[in-house]
């Protein structure tokens, strides 16, 4: 009897086995659906054999194949089992990464545009009735080239967003395209840009791993779309993964300009599950000939893949936090090894390990040490006091008076502060009480527009006290500031300037950052402030000035990876100014003026100062000098998790006393957040500086793990992990 070795997404890190009964055709990677106890769950067909040890009687059979996707391709099943190895995660949940969602197809809905007009259509039909006052104003607005955006069409009530909705239905309305005409740039690669594209395209059929390392604004992007265009000539399909908040409209049109006629699929998590599904199978079929997207997207299928690229390698969104632990830019680079691809990671400020493997001639190494337009220089960086007694609402009079001159010019600002809400804590002045989260150790913060107090790990609200809870004085004070606290102050400071603010919380509502994107575009706007959410993949030619805030924040850290993403945050932060042909200022402010990242930052200097942090890391033992896996834990209760933990130390350290395998188990420590959302969180580092001792070590341990069965602890391992909090 056929049995067939089933992927199952369950978190046992085990296969299952089902019969085949005759005339189900099933390959490797077919995808089946099949019982577990009274589930019926989706799996992959990932080996066939002819026994199993299980007794014959409980052996279920496969129930069906689902033909609506064709079995996975064989290098997909092994990236699968890679993950699983390498990141020491349940097989089944790795498998289940590389399915699309199969779900409610059919009453999956087009996802609303940002921006609607009527089409000719429209305009005729509505011509001859026109019925009540708000259909007329939907009418009249619906009819400007521009179109409404959705939300201005929300404001006109509900009648009249129904009868868009028909509208809608019938075709008299239609999308108006971002950035519609802006004719195509035709753009001349410079000396160092052709050469990368040729270093790190050819051959196009041999594993070769590049760095491309190049300032902002040098024209990475141009280099990947070349790249890109040659693997499609050479008729390859290119893969292209980008950090969640780099996906943006406005690189969609910078696609479909440089490559026009090339068949595109976007691929992120926020497309409905139709969209995703039909875009996985252009991708499948061979049909998509670029596919674009976030992290998830490393899973594509793609038969003729010729190409990855990795732009922003160094940015964290690429791991994964939760459920299957992975860096889609090192799944991307074992994809490229396993298809013998070429593989692009660029980055103006690239993560330490990937600079490391530059360095040392693991990776090519390609540099734009220069602006692609001749005309853009790279921002000057200024650094400023940050405590001096003229200043007002945490601006110091030389970031107050080169914003002052920017508002004059008609120029824009970006004032980058990365910490949401109105002020960090509240603090009784009497007694020293602070606003604390019931159900983490953290401070709560004050978000004054809400009247609330809020948990920024858990997301728990209260009110915002009027007297203080321990000693009942109505003296609160604020301390520090967030963008909401710096908007009013800005407001107040520069009355004639329009300010905005990009936050988490200003772009909450669905296509509100997009609205808001185009009003920056358009002008609309003067003085911006916000997080990292501006940091990145935004071009906006009248930003003219950066001033950053609160920085000096990351210099504390417990992190070891603080300042060299301080430094990448500040470097991309300073990149949005002077990005047209305006020069860029960028204005820091600091009490830390002579520390070595700000000395590297106003010189632009990253290899100065990764050099600097390399020979730390080595000195101190961390990555890339070491390897790193960490064990967490959470429960209710403190006890059950040090009780855990110390139980895993125990068993790590007799498994390497027996194994003489050289890795160094440290003891349990409390988390960075030592309780979130009421569960007491612990961790355990395991390290070492070979990684073939460290992958020889986990599985063993894990299996010691897995038994442990431990009532309420939940734990994982993280492996080359990015975050300890
Ligand atoms: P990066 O990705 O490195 O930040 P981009 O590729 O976005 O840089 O290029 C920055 C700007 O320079 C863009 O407006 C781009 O169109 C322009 N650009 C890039 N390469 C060239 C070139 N060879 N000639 C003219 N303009 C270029
Ligand atoms: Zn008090
Ligand atoms: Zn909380």
């Amino acid at each position: 009897m056929a049995i067939v070795r089933v992927a199952l997404p369950v978190a046992a890190d085990q296969l299952f086995d089902y019969w085949s009964p005759s005339g189900l055709e099933i390959q490797r990677g077919s995808v089946l659906r099949v019982r577990l106890g009274r589930r019926r769950l989706l799996g992959i067909a990932v080996d066939r054999v002819e026994a199993t040890d299980i007794a014959p009687e409980r052996v279920a059979p496969v129930d069906e194949i689902v033909t609506a996707l064709p079995p996975l391709p064989a290098d997909l099943c092994e990236l699968a089992r890679f993950v699983s190895e390498y990141y020491q995660q349940p097989i089944g949940q790795c498998f289940a990464q590389l399915l699309p969602p199969l779900g409610s197809t059919a009453r999956a809905r087009t996802p609303l545009a940002d921006r609607y007009r009527l089409t000719a259509g429209g305009h005729a039909a509505l011509a001859r009735h026109a019925d009540t006052r708000s259909l007329l104003r939907l009418q009249s607005v619906l009819s400007a080239p521009e179109g409404a955006t959705t939300d201005e069409l929300r404001r006109f009530g509900a009648q009249a967003w129904r009868t868009f909705g028909v509208w809608r239905k019938q075709r008299l309305v239609e999308p108006v395209p971002e950035q519609e005409g802006i004719a195509p740039a035709s753009i001349v690669l410079n000396v160092a840009q052709k050469a990368a594209v040729i270093e790190a395209t050819t051959p196009m059929d041999r594993f070769a791993p590049s760095l491309l390392q190049g300032v902002t604004g040098s024209g990475k992007t141009e280099v990947y779309f070349a790249a890109v265009a040659r693997a499609i000539a050479a008729g390859r399909q290119a893969l292209l993964l980008v950090p969640e908040i780099n996906l943006t409209p406005q690189l969609e049109q910078r696609i479909a300009s440089a490559l026009p006629g090339v068949s595109l699929a976007v691929v992120h998590s926020g497309l409905s599950s139709a969209a995703r599904l039909s875009r996985w199978l252009a991708a499948a079929r061979g049909d998509a000939q670029l596919v674009v997207g976030t992290r998830l997207a490393v899973y594509t299928p793609l038969p003729r893949l010729g190409l990855i690229v990795v732009d922003e390698e160094h940015d964290v969104s690429f791991k994964q936090q939760d459920g299957v632990r992975y860096h889609a830019r090192d799944v991307a680079i074992y994809r490229a090894r396993l298809r013998d691809v070429p593989v692009i990671l660029g980055s103006a400020t690239p993560s330490l390990e990937s600079y490391a493997h530059a360095r040392r001639r693991r990776y090519r190494w390609l540099k734009l040490p220069q602006r692609a337009i001749t005309r853009s220089v790279l921002p000057s960086v200024r650094l400023v006091p940050n405590r001096a007694a003229d200043s007002r609402e945490g601006l110091g009079a030389p970031l107050r008076q080169a914003i002052a001159d920017r508002v004059a010019r008609g120029e824009q600002t970006l004032l980058f502060i990365n910490r949401r809400g109105f002020a960090p804590s509240l603090l009784c002045v009497a007694c020293a009480w602070k606003a604390m989260c019931r159900r983490c150790t953290a401070r709560l913060v004050v978000h004054r527009d809400a009247g609330a107090l809020r948990c920024h790990h858990c997301g728990y609200t209260e009110g915002l006290p009027a007297a203080c809870p321990a000693c009942g004085n109505q003296d609160l004070l604020p301390l520090g500031f967030g963008t909401q606290r710096l908007e009013r102050a800005l407001a107040e400071l520069y009355p004639s300037a329009r300010v905005m603010r990009v936050d988490r919380d200003s772009t909450r509502r669905k296509g509100m950052f997009a609205t808001m994107r185009r009003a920056i575009a358009a002008g609309e706007v003067d003085i911006l402030v916000g997080t990292q959410m501006l940091a990145k993949g935004h071009d906006f030619p009248r930003l003219t000035l950066v001033g950053v805030l609160g920085a000096d924040n990351a210099l504390y850290s417990a992190d070891f990876r603080a300042t060299e993403r301080l430094f990448a945050l500040l470097e991309q932060v300073a990149g949005r100014a002077g990005r047209g042909i305006m020069a860029g200022e960028v204005v820091v402010q600091t009490d830390f003026p002579d520390h070595p990242l700000y000395v590297a930052l106003v010189g632009h200097d990253y290899d100065g100062f990764a050099e600097t942090l390399l020979a730390e890391r080595e000195r101190l033992d961390l990555p890339p000098f070491a390897h790193l896996a960490l064990l967490s834990a959470e429960a209710p209760g403190r006890e059950a998790v040090t009780a855990f933990l110390e139980r895993a130390v125990a068993h790590a350290r007799a498994l390497l006393a027996a194994s003489k395998l050289r890795c160094e188990v440290y003891s349990p420590v409390p988390a960075g957040l030592a309780r979130r959302a009421g569960l007491e969180r612990g961790q355990v580092l395991v390290q070492s500086s070979e990684r073939s001792a460290l992958h020889a070590f986990l599985p063993r341990w894990r299996a010691l793990l897995e038994r442990m069965r431990q009532q309420r602890v939940r734990w994982v391992i993280d492996v080359d992990p990015l975050a300890f909090a």
